[in-house]
């Protein structure tokens, strides 16, 4: 037996045409999505996810805006730039790329984002709603996992589903969303213990480690749905490879799906992130005419 592999370039241009029509639609009102992108430094992995992210907006029509900041900026003209974006009401999604140069303190730049445009979900406004059931604005990645698992399975409620690693961009928020969807989740870190048996009674396993091919058949019941997470460059026979945190062939025979990598959830990351852009301009403008009509009967225009 072999497991169905989970196409996360097609979902991920599935979820892209969705989002080109909500543009359309939003242009058609006037509306032009624009997402602001903060990049500070010269890390050369930043650079190519920005480049990639703006590649995208363009193709499903958000206007990206660029602002590429020297390394040496203080965290001050970091938050100066964020607060013109916050207030400028033509821009719809703010995205700080990470990692900032060590001399700067990233919460203090992502909480200094206005939640309503913070379209990677990292501000604690967002957090909150996460974990309360009333998310607006969630984390892209789990986001991605959550539209393969939901694409794959249909209904997730009453699965067990184990999610390995508790980082805050993706191990809590992939918890938190689970158990949104009604699953049992257990999370698992680097100080569980068993980690492999509790992995093992899993209808879903979610791997979030950042250890390559660390998730082995004994990790796995036969018929679970793997989500592999994991981004790993590693040398090997004499080769620059991308793996997992999932030994691929290993689970293979024994899963009934799962996310290859590259071509797994590393695609839906963007995708969820254009996906969230048009739904923080949707919001905004909803925001702004329930405000327009709210003054127009305070002080209707005759008076
Ligand atoms: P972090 O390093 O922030 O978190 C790793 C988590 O794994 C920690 O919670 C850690 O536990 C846990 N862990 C480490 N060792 C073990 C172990 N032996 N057993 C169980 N748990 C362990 O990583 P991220 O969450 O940021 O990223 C995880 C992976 O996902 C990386 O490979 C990253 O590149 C990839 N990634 C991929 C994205 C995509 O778009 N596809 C987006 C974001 C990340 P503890 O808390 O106890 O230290």
């Amino acid at each position: 037996m072999s497991a169905q592999l989970i196409d996360g370039k097609a979902a991920s241009a599935q979820v892209l045409a969705e989002v080109a029509a909500d543009v359309a639609l939003l242009k058609a009102e006037g509306i032009e999505p624009a997402l602001a992108v903060v990049l500070v430094g010269d890390d050369p992995a930043s650079h190519v996810y920005v480049r990639n992210k703006v590649l995208r907006a363009g193709e499903v029509g958000i206007l990206s805006l660029e602002h590429r900041l020297p390394a040496d900026t203080t965290a001050a003209a970091v938050l100066e730039v964020i607060t013109a974006l916050n207030a400028d009401p033509a821009v719809h999604g703010i995205l700080v790329q990470l990692p900032l140069p060590s001399h700067i303190d990233e919460n203090l730049v992502l909480q200094a984002i206005d939640p309503r445009k913070d379209v990677d979900g990292f501000h604690s406004e967002n957090v909150g709603g996460l974990s309360q059931g009333r998310a607006v604005l969630t984390p892209c990645t789990p986001a991605g996992c959550m539209r393969l698992l939901r694409d794959t399975l249909g209904d997730l409620r009453g699965k067990h589903a184990v999610v390995i690693g508790r980082s805050n961009i993706v191990g809590k928020p992939m918890a938190a969303l689970l158990l949104a969807a009604d699953c049992t989740v257990t999370v698992l870190h680097s100080r569980s213990n068993k980690p492999q048996k509790l992995s093992g009674q899993a209808d879903i396993v979610i791997a979030a480690v950042g250890r390559p091919r660390m998730i082995g058949a004994d990790w796995i019941k036969p018929g679970a749905v793997v989500i592999d997470v994991g981004i790993n460059r590693i040398e090997e026979d004499g080769r620059n490879r991308l793996v997992g945190d999932v030994d691929f062939d290993a689970v293979l025979p024994i899963a009934a799906a799962i996310t290859p990598v590259p071509g797994g959830v590393g695609p839906m990351t963007i995708a969820l992130l254009m996906q969230n852009t048009v739904t923080a301009a949707r919001q905004q403008q909803s925001a702004t005419s329930a405000l327009a009509a709210a003054e127009e009967s305070a002080c209707p225009s005759v008076c």
